[in-house]
């Protein structure tokens, strides 16, 4: 008998004599909560919504009022999930191209298993190459049906404790000195703040801060210092002005530059343009301290698991952060959040007309809806 025959016998008959029980995996527990009969096939619906800033938003990269993002309905069997999709224009995507590459597979993701959801994410991959909001948009709303079926809510599906959600930074984008401390004023009720750096004012903007809060900062340049001194300089003295980390300080490209910076400096420095999939992250751990996972960068919910997991086995640090968007793809990210170390998921705040009521925040932790899936209430 061979090795694969045996394992077939064992398999079937178990040891003589007794009586052992079967052992319940997680596909056989999960299929405990799909229909029995074949599942009828799905309602794909997308919309283009624009989101309205509170404030003009400044990085080094753009200046903007508004946000669209793809929003998008599962409907099937009676139950709906809710996804979005939050593209970057750094990598050169957007809300109608992102609904476009679905609608070139439409009729795949109504015809689909939503059992079969990780065969079915990467036949989306295989036949998508980039659209990684668009992605972000389906993954999520199959999660959020997924769970619905099963009852559950997203956490737990992931075993995870809600009450271990991260402490959220609120970010202060790049303003005039007196509307900075008015944003400030705005974020009283969160202990930590984030703050967009990477220009040529970025002493004043610090200062700025620093004359309306004594708070621990986290500052995020955006790739915006191409010199790798200058990285230096502005990094050591940002280590006397209480920031604890600081995202991508120079253009991802300039990876040894980067290797370099980071021989010269206390404060651990993260990833967040430069980790844009998961095969690359062993790589990132010679020039960072730590990735910043995006669902809209992974592709989703699934996806984002995977980034963090990898970088949590590899000993680097790992942020949830998010794009300008809903509180649709923040309250899912924010279901992942006891898993890492940090949590930038402020992008629905930041918003005056969000569709949705998810995830909340007290005192900058973040509370997650316990209803089934995402846990996401239509805003009445
Ligand atoms: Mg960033």
């Amino acid at each position: 008998m061979n090795r694969r025959e045996w394992l077939k016998t064992a398999g079937v008959a178990g040891i003589a004599g007794m009586s052992v029980a079967p052992h319940a995996s997680l596909p056989d527990l999960l299929q405990k909560g799909a229909p029995t009969a074949p599942p009828t096939r799905a309602r794909l619906e997308m919309d283009i919504v624009r989101l309205n800033l509170k404030h003009t938003w400044t990085t080094t990269m753009s200046s903007s009022e508004f946000r669209d993002t793809l929003h998008l309905r599962y409907v099937r069997d009676g139950v709906t999930g809710y996804g979005e999709g939050a593209p970057i224009v750094r990598y050169k995507e957007d809300a109608a191209g992102g609904r476009e590459a679905l609608n070139g597979i439409r009729e795949m993701l109504e015809t689909a298993d939503p059992w079969h959801f990780e065969k079915l994410m990467a036949e989306v991959n295989r036949k998508v190459p980039g659209q990684h909001a668009a992605k972000a948009a389906i993954d999520i709303a199959l999660m959020d049906w997924i769970c619905k079926k099963l009852g559950v809510p997203l956490y737990r599906y992931f075993g995870l404790d809600p009450s271990d959600a991260a402490v959220t930074t609120f970010s202060i984008g790049m303003d005039k000195p007196e509307v900075v401390r008015q944003k400030i004023k705005e974020a009283e009720a969160f202990p930590i703040l984030k703050i967009k750096v990477g220009l040529q004012s970025d002493e004043e903007m610090i200062a700025s801060v620093r004359s309306a809060t004594k708070k621990p900062l986290r500052v995020d340049a955006n790739e915006g210092w191409t010199n790798k001194e200058e990285a230096v300089r502005k990094i050591n003295w940002l280590e006397t002005q209480g920031v604890q980390f600081i995202e991508q300080p120079m253009p991802a490209a300039m990876f040894d530059e980067i290797k370099w910076v980071r021989s010269k400096v206390h404060m651990p420095i993260i990833a967040d343009e430069a980790c844009t999939e998961a095969a690359a992250i062993p790589h990132l751990r010679e020039a960072y301290d730590g990735i910043n996972v995006k669902l809209d960068k992974s592709g989703g919910i699934m996806e984002a698991y995977r980034w963090i997991q990898i970088a949590k086995a590899l000993g680097m640090k790992t942020m949830l952060g998010c794009m300008i968007s809903s509180s649709c793809t923040v309250t899912a990210a924010a279901h992942l959040s006891p898993l890492v170390d940090y949590a930038d998921l402020d992008g629905n705040l930041l918003i005056a007309n969000d569709p949705f009521v998810g995830v909340r925040v007290e005192k900058g932790k973040l509370i997650l809806p316990t209803g089934p899936g995402v846990g996401l209430k239509l805003q009445s």
